[in-house]
């Protein structure tokens, strides 16, 4: 489905009062982007990768994630159930001992009552709505160090142009404010979304998962081409970009699909391009899976002997090399404006 743009105001000046949903800021970091950072992570993806290491971002609306070891029991605390408009309806789903496991999802409206009230973080809230100027001014606590370090602010996801125009007024908010912006994307959107955002676009992150076709829509739900179009069209802008290979075993680590991403990438950005960083596999997102009571989807998943990981790593930066790209092992190489 194509997006409606026909709403964006294009006078170039921000509304504070848009709103959209923020599940997240991560303060002083310094892998997204040049500089130290803040990150401003928002609802909603168009891809379900299977190794995703934020599954909590998958889905535009708040949700509440249960984490059962933490809960006191409901005959001690039960706030939730207080909080709660369906208690009486067996929302929750409460073990022999008393304690919280999961919620019927499907009668959940993500009103976020619970987890406001749990004195035991055993119900986090991913996702509140938040304005245009309430994300500025979160952000913007850091300025000083975005200004001492050349650092500044990263959008980041899910995919933030699930929300393409919160996304947008934030960049030109933030761009009123003098401060540095980048974009973290998996470019599976319509681009006259992207198109929209790149004049207050000083910076992209961005990846690719796979060069094989099926294999990418089996991993990630979603269809290769117009990523692959997505990236051409950005290889023609003035960016500053840095693309990711995320490494899965048994997904994208032969050395048939890492010369073929090598070719696509040195073919399409001729200029700009500031690092191609290979990203090793791991499982931090694990947990969260069941978190929103889904499980883990490569819990089955065979991991090669780690010297032999690590062997892919290397062989993988070296063919990328081979193609006159700057290509690193993870993100400890120092970006720069
Ligand atoms: S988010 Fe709202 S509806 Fe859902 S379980 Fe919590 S209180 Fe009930
Ligand atoms: S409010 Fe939190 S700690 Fe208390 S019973 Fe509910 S989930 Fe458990």
């Amino acid at each position: 489905m194509e997006a409606d743009v026909t709403v964006q105001s294009g006078n170039g000046l921000p509304d504070p009062a848009f709103r959209g949903i923020v599940y997240n800021f991560q303060r002083y970091t310094v892998h997204d982007g040049p500089g130290t950072r803040t990150t401003v992570f928002l609802k909603g993806c168009t891809m379900n990768c299977l190794w995703c290491c934020n599954p909590e971002s998958w889905f535009q609306c708040p949700e509440v994630g249960v984490y059962p070891q933490r809960c006191i029991g409901v005959d001690k605390c039960g706030y939730c159930l207080d909080a709660c408009p369906f208690s009486n309806r067996d929302i929750f789903r409460i073990s022999e001992r008393g304690i919280v496991e999961s919620i019927d999802r499907k009668l959940c409206t993500c009103c976020l009552k619970c987890a406001d009230e749990c004195p035991a973080n055993a119900l986090a809230a991913w996702g509140r709505e938040m304005s245009v100027d309430q994300v500025i001014r979160e952000a913007c606590r850091d300025v000083a160090f975005f200004n001492e370090t050349g650092g500044g602010v990263t959008i980041s996801g899910g995919e933030p142009f699930v929300q393409w125009q919160f996304t947008v007024e934030l960049l030109k908010a933030f761009r009123k404010a003098g401060v540095h912006t980048c974009v973290e994307t998996a470019l599976g959107v319509d681009w006259a979304v992207v198109e929209q955002a790149l004049p207050y676009i000083d910076f992209v992150l961005t990846d690719i998962k796979n060069m094989d076709p099926i294999k990418h829509l089996q991993y990630t739900g979603c269809d290769l081409q117009p990523v692959l179009d997505n990236l051409r069209r950005l290889g023609k802008s003035d960016k500053q970009t840095v693309i990711r290979i995320p490494l899965i075993p048994n997904h994208n680590d032969s050395e048939e699909n890492i010369h073929q991403t090598g070719r696509f990438i040195a073919d399409t950005f001729k200029s700009r391009l500031q690092q191609v960083q290979v990203l090793q596999f791991h499982e931090l997102g694990k947990s969260k899976f069941s978190t929103l009571g889904k499980s883990y989807p490569l819990k089955n998943m065979e991991k090669p002997p780690r010297e032999n990981y690590e062997a892919s790593l290397k062989s993988a930066v070296t063919i990328l090399r081979s193609y006159g790209l700057p290509a690193y092992i993870g993100t400890n190489v120092i970006m720069t404006r």
